[in-house]
Formats: C-alpha cells, structure tokens, sequence
C-alpha cells in the first residue's frame, strides 16, 4: 500500500480514522449506487439489469476526519457458470479484508434465499463491524421498511442499522460518518485527489457495458462482455478508444449490431459521451462486436478481461 500520508491527524483533535469498507448484497440491491451517492459522480456503474458490476471498483471517499476505501464488489450469488465462480471469488476476498461490512437489501423485494446467501456470507466474515443496510427507502412505507428490518436482522449479528435513499441522497452523508466513526484508527491510504483506482480503461468498458444493457435489456444475456483494448491520446487533444464487445453467438451479434448498425452506433454514442466526461477531452470511440463461442468458460479469457480475484 503506497501513498501512504503522514498526517494521522483529524480536525478537533479526534483520531483520524481510516479502512476498506466492503459493499455486499445481492444484484441490483443499490451497491453501485450508494457508493456512486456517496462519491457524488459517477464512477460505478447502475443500471436496472443484475449483475452490471462484474469488476470491483474502488472509491475512495474523503471526510475531514476519515477516509473510506469503498469496494462495489461484484453481486454475490450462487454460481451458474466459472464467470460467476470467479465473480463470487473476487466478492468474498473483499469479505475476508475489509475493516467494515454494510450488507444492503432491497426494501422493495421481500427477503429472500439470495439475501440468506449473502448473509451466511457476512455473518462468518470476521469484519470487525457489520452494518445492514435498507436501501430505495423512497420506494417503501414505513411499514415496509420495519417488515424489512425484522426479516434482515435475522440475517447476520449486525452492529448498526441504516435506512437509505441513494436516490434521493436521503441518509447517504449518514452512511459515511457512520461507518468512519466505526474505522480503525490510521493514515489516508490515497492522497486526497484521487477518487479510484479503477483504470481508465475499466472505466470505459463499463461505460459500454452499461449502455448496452440499457439499451437491450432483455434480448441481451449476462453473456456479453466488454474489452476497452485501447486508449491513445493524439496531438490534437482528442482521445481514439477502441473495444471489443464479445457475444457467445450470431445471432446476439446481430441484435447488437442492429439494424443498419443502427443500435451499435446508438449506444457508441451514448457511451461516448461518459468517455469524454471520463477523458475530458473529445473522443472517437470505435466498437466492434466479434462472436466468441464459450467466452464466458474460457478462464483464460476470464483472466484476460480481468474479472478474477487472484490478479
Ligand atoms: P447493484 O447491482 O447492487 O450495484 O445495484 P445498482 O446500484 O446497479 O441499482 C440497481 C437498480 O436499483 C438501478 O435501476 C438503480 O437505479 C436502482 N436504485 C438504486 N438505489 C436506489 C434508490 O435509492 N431508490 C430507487 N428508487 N432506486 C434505486
Ligand atoms: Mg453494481
């Protein structure tokens, strides 16, 4: 761990307090968007399809007394295939670190066998605090969020209970000085400029993925994945980006390409639009879909889009 400041110090006198704080829960319980809430820009990735986040992001969040290394893991969740052993590798590797667990569920989904899993999970990480957390609480009554209270209690032995809106950035500040109060005391891990430790490159790939889920939600299977291959800076301040969407079959390619190439173009200019915000400078981005029968089961190329835990 480098960067490692020397100022222990926080405001008033208290300790400074610092430490990983592992995000956990279900597809689509709101992870990525409590730590994109929590950062105030988007650095994750949320969309309304499970499982967007196939790679662990990293953010790191400053207070004037703290600082909270906070890891969007991949959604836990019984495996289907070695991508989703490798997803749920990468998710209880960040369990068995982290200094601080919140464990989020859905107050709109009754608690259900995904949330037990993931809450076995928890209740045998040694993290020395555990927090549930009920997210999407401008979707619930008050009646709804207590049923919810009571069904994840029983999940693990938690520390802390909180009721968040990311949306409406009710109880997100909350969140943050509740889990810093809970840190060990210790240094800034990050200098204070620096927000994560996703690549650019990572970011991009996101990026795309995200679109096309938006774009194509049920004709698209988790089967697509995204490779940013290149990001190369010309003379005259733009950036050329290049990626390859791979698809297990034909037909998928197909439904991507569009019509015309119709939809490619759609989501490369959406995505492209990120990319600039993410870049901040003008960007050509050109995406190519190439079919891959069986990507999803060749670890190697696994290993190579780098979604596994042990790089
Ligand atoms: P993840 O899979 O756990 O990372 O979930 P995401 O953060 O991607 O969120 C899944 C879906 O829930 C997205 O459509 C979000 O917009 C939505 N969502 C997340 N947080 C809230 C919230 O506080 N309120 C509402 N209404 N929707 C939310
Ligand atoms: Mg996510």
């Amino acid at each position: 761990m480098g960067n490692r400041s020397s100022d222990i110090s926080g405001g008033g006198g208290q300790p400074f307090k610092s430490g990983f704080v592992a995000l956990v829960g279900r597809p689509n319980v709101g992870k990525s968007t409590l730590l994109n809430a929590c950062m105030g820009e988007k650095v994750a990735i949320t969309s309304p399809v499970a499982q967007t986040t196939r790679k662990r992001l990293r953010a790191v969040v400053n207070t004037p007394s703290s600082q909270l290394v906070i890891i969007d893991t991949p959604g836990l969740h019984k495996p289907k295939d070695s991508l989703g052993k490798e997803l749920n590798k990468a998710a209880l590797a960040e369990l068995a670190d982290a200094d601080a667990v919140a464990m989020l569920i859905d107050a709109t989904k009754p608690v259900g066998t995904g949330d037990e899993w993931v809450g076995r999970h928890v209740a045998g990480s040694e993290a020395p605090y555990k927090l549930l957390v009920i997210t999407k609480a401008d979707k619930a009554n008050p009646e709804q969020i207590n049923k919810q209270l009571e069904a994840a209690r029983k999940l693990a032995d938690f520390d802390d209970e909180l009721v968040v809106s990311a949306r409406e950035n009710f109880n997100v500040d909350a969140f943050v000085d509740l889990v810093s109060e809970h840190l060990p005391e210790g240094p800034k891990w990050f200098p204070d400029d620096m927000t994560t430790d996703a690549t650019p490159e990572d970011l991009v790939a996101e990026f795309v993925r995200e679109k096309l889920f938006l774009n194509l939600r049920q004709e698209v299977p988790h089967s697509v994945g995204v490779i940013c291959d290149d990001i190369e800076y010309a003379k005259d301040g733009h950036a050329s980006v290049t990626c390859t969407v791979l698809v297990e079959r034909e037909g998928q390619k197909g439904i991507i390409v569009g019509k015309g190439g119709s939809m490619i173009k759609k989501v490369g200019i959406e995505a492209r639009r990120d990319v600039e915000r993410l870049l901040g400078c003008k960007v050509y981005l050109d995406l190519t879909v190439r079919v891959q029968p069986q990507w999803r089961r060749d670890a190697n190329e696994i290993r190579r889009l780098g979604y596994s835990a042990d790089e």
